[in-house]
């Protein structure tokens, strides 16, 4: 490990301090030769918002950020990754992997762009007391959103597996030297000193994970022992331990001095209960009171049980009594055999090992993606102004700020990135779409490998099905569908002429009317589209464009796929990770929740791409262009599957149009599942243009007005009022860049740039007012 590729930035709910085991031993041998900053937990005091960073004797940086009382739950989010962004800054710390320690920090930290995202299990939290509600929603998207899991131990290892098949089992190590002192003769604790013996040691955390019903009956079997407990008392009131004369809380000690502890004891325990906060934990302390040439008594944790009571160098007792025989024949045993057998054990087990191996498959993993982004240049204003975080404006962004070094606000009124393809994690923990099942297709190569420098894909082919006549039949129509509905046994020539029998010719196909009855005549027309398009369009069939139902084809074979493009996959972890990424250059910055209407006035930029709808824009000056809007309604169901596709179409029940179940699109293993139902409306936010030839005539007269203004473009499904798919919206988007290189020396001259518009008290130049 000589070069420093990466710096790693660690979040974790743990203070360093109180931190003796796996993260100090790891990222302390990583900062032998890189940079490391251990971001804490946020502290909440009365003081200003900041954020400290101090260094630990370990090499490694530690922060921690302070923060207001008062704040609500996103504003919480939203300081603290401010302050972490400040701190990258100010540490100038811009190739970096994250590392997590825990699932709570993903919220405030969605915004970083690392080199690569490490997931480093040690516990399942969420069977902590007082683990938060959404840790396991954010723990999903963790795991899907890290490059590495590694796991602390064998359960974890299993129950991760399930959810993420490439996790790594790293079971904690040992620094088998350090507590190895333990084995000297030495001087006792002045502490522990006036204890008589046997001493019966635990360090660690005291919270809900100790089985105080066992020390306290441990405490009431043998009163002539001393039970001696090393560690902060955490989350649990102290007045819940026992208290007893001959059971001793000392605090917390440093894992410096916890050699000299354990010298002082005749047995370590690990008197854990059996709860949801353990079913899981693997203790590093079993090798470490191993390594100290301690005898161990422990209760029957399944990862101790396994290897360490297996191998007979652990004793497992579970009831008092038998916890303190079990001690007795441990004192009893001969010392020298149990650490000879022991030592066999610990050879194997390494600090160094475990962090060279996760060394490298870290460096793998950064390898992998992009080369480090260029600092911000120093200059004042933005050079554009996009109006949508969606994929025209976010594409727009990403292509200014990388190829053309422009500096660029995108500002959206929504409070994420993304426009109608956002998804996110609901309160079930489950993937879903906000504004409506997002499947991405396309045949054009450039578009997906233009996407894929922003995400890895999960392939996925979408299916529907249609009910029809009390049936669940393919959509669209192929073979199946045929001879379901109408129960035949047709081979696809005889399904060709039985469509073109029905096929109704009628001259130029002008409507969506047209398209349908001309392919597959009336019959089937009424039981798939005419209902449907109603519903969706508010309008008939008859009165839309001819482009609106060609979405949909038809065929004689038995393929049953909704799209044949040579492209189809999903966002291996969601397209909100995927504009994340796309967003991430220090060119760009990204204002939420912000009409850019309320701000242009005392903005600095120079020229504007706009991405909402066009008629907006010119304050509707010749009249309203009609879109069509959904209302989205979810529901979560308490099993893991809902129906048999995807997604099921209702042409003719129901007030809504599609159910879409989003486990299919995400390939989400979850006991729950989510579903969205669409109910089509005249009023809302603008979802679909209406593609028929009055609107189109009237577009033109915008776009006529759009196209006099030579420093604003218009891009993208609502401004450009094309009823467009995502990868047309790339594509336009890629090309409207493209034009705008190629005109922009001739474009710089006739604005007589350079020049920064702005200032306070602007008027606005772009438009004609
Ligand atoms: P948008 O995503 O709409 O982004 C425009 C953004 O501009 C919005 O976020 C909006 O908030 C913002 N904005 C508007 N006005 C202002 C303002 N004044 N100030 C600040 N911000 C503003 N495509 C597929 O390829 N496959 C599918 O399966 C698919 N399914 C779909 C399902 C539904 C229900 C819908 C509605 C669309 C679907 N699409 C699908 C189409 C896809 O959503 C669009 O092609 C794509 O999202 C359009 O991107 P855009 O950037 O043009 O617009
Ligand atoms: N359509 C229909 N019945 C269906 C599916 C689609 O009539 O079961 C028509 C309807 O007019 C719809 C259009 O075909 O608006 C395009 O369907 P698509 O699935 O492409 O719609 P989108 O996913 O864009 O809403």
């Amino acid at each position: 490990m000589g070069s420093r590729e990466f710096d790693v930035v660690c979040f974790s709910h743990l203070r360093w301090d109180f931190v003796w085991q796996r993260p100090q031993q790891l990222l302390s041998r990583c900062a032998r030769d890189r940079r490391v900053l251990y971001v804490e937990e946020a502290v909440f005091d009365g003081g200003p918002v900041r954020i400290e960073a101090r260094d630990a004797c370990s090499g490694v940086r530690v922060a921690v950020p302070w923060l207001p009382h008062g704040l609500s739950p996103e504003e919480v989010v939203s300081v603290q990754q401010q302050l972490v962004e400040e701190l990258l800054e100010r540490e100038q710390i811009d190739r970096y992997v994250l590392w997590y320690s825990t699932p709570l920090a993903v919220p405030s930290t969605r915004g970083l762009t690392p080199a690569a995202v490490v997931y480093d299990c040690m516990d399942e939290l969420s069977g902590f007391a007082d683990a938060p509600a959404d840790l396991a929603a954010l723990e999903e998207e963790l795991l899907r959103r890290a490059d590495l899991v590694f796991t602390g131990g064998h359960s974890l290892y299993e129950a991760k597996r399930e959810r993420r098949p490439d996790v790594h089992l790293f079971p904690s190590s040992v620094e088998t030297a350090h507590f190895a002192q333990a084995r000297e003769r030495q001087p006792d604790v002045a502490e522990q000193a006036p204890l008589p013996h046997p001493r019966i040691g635990w360090f660690g955390v005291i919270d809900e994970r100790l089985d105080v019903d066992l020390l306290a009956g441990l405490a009431d079997a043998r009163p002539d022992w001393q039970l001696v407990l090393v560690g902060p008392v955490v989350k649990i009131d102290p007045a819940t331990l026992p208290q007893r004369p001959n059971v001793h809380y000392l605090g917390q000690r440093s894992y410096a001095d916890l050699p000299r502890y354990l010298a002082g004891w005749d047995v370590a325990m690990l008197p854990f209960a059996r709860n949801r906060a353990t079913r899981f934990i693997s203790p590093t302390k079993t090798p470490e009171y191993l390594a100290a040439g301690r005898p161990v008594v422990s209760t029957s944790i399944r990862d101790v049980v396994s290897p360490y009571g297996e191998q007979g160098l652990v004793r497992i007792a579970d009831e008092p009594e038998e916890f303190a025989r079990a001690c007795e024949e441990a004192m009893a045993e001969d010392a020298e055999e149990r650490q000879r057998r022991v030592d066999s054990v610990l050879t194997e087990m390494s600090w160094d090992y475990t962090w060279a191996d996760m060394c490298e498959l870290i460096e793998g993993a950064v390898r992998a993606p992009s080369p480090p982004r260029p600092r911000v240049p120093a200059r004042e204003g933005f050079d554009w102004l996009v109006v949508g975080a969606g994929f025209a404006g976010s594409v727009l962004a990403e292509r200014l700020a990388t190829q053309a070094n422009q500096r660029v606000l995108v500002c959206d009124v929504r409070s994420h990135v993304g426009g109608n393809a956002y998804d996110h994690y609901d309160e079930a923990g489950i993937l879903v779409h906000r504004y409506g099942p997002h499947i991405f297709h396309t045949n054009s190569g450039d578009v997906f490998e233009y996407l894929s420098q922003f995400t890895q894909w999960r392939p996925y082919e979408h299916r529907v099905l249609a009910s029809v006549d009390g049936m669940l039949v393919p959509l669209p129509i192929n073979l199946d569908t045929i001879n379901t509905l109408y129960n035949l046994d047709l081979c696809a020539d005889e399904a060709e002429a039985w469509l073109a029998a029905r096929g109704e010719p009628c001259g130029r196909i002008q409507t969506s009317e047209d398209v349908v009855i001309s392919k597959v005549g009336r019959d089937l027309y009424l039981k798939f589209f005419r209902n449907y398009t109603r519903k969706q369009w508010g309008l008939d069939p008859s009165e839309l464009d001819a482009s609106v139902t060609s979405r949909v084809p038809t065929r004689t074979s038995r393929d049953a796929r909704y799209f044949t493009d040579t492209y189809q996959a999903m966002p291996l972890h969601g397209y909100t990770r995927m504009f994340e990424r796309m967003l991430a250059h220090p060119n760009v910055k990204v204002l939420l929740n912000t009409d850019y209407r309320e701000v242009e006035s005392f903005l600095s930029y120079e020229r504007l791409a706009y991405t909402g709808p066009i008629d907006e824009f010119f304050d509707f000056q010749y009249g309203k262009l009609p879109y069509r809007s959904l209302e989205f309604r979810f529901e979560t169901h308490d099993r893991s599957v809902f129906q048999p596709a995807p997604v099921v179409n209702y042409p003719n029940e129901h007030l809504y149009t599609r159910v879409t179940e989003f486990k299919y699109l995400t390939g989400q293993e979850h006991p729950k599942t989510t579903l969205v139902y669409e109910y089509p409306r005249a009023e809302g936010d603008p979802y679909y243009p209406v593609p028929r030839p009055e609107n189109g005539e009237l577009y033109g007269r915008y776009k006529e007005l759009a196209d006099a203004l030579e420093d604003v473009v218009f891009a993208g499904r609502l401004a450009t009022y094309r009823y467009y798919n995502m990868d047309q919206v790339v594509a336009q988007a890629l090309a409207t860049y493209r034009r705008l290189e190629e005109t922009r020396g001739r474009t710089d001259r006739a604005l007589g740039r350079p020049g920064v518009h702005g200032g306070a008290g602007r008027q606005r130049v772009h438009r004609p007012d």
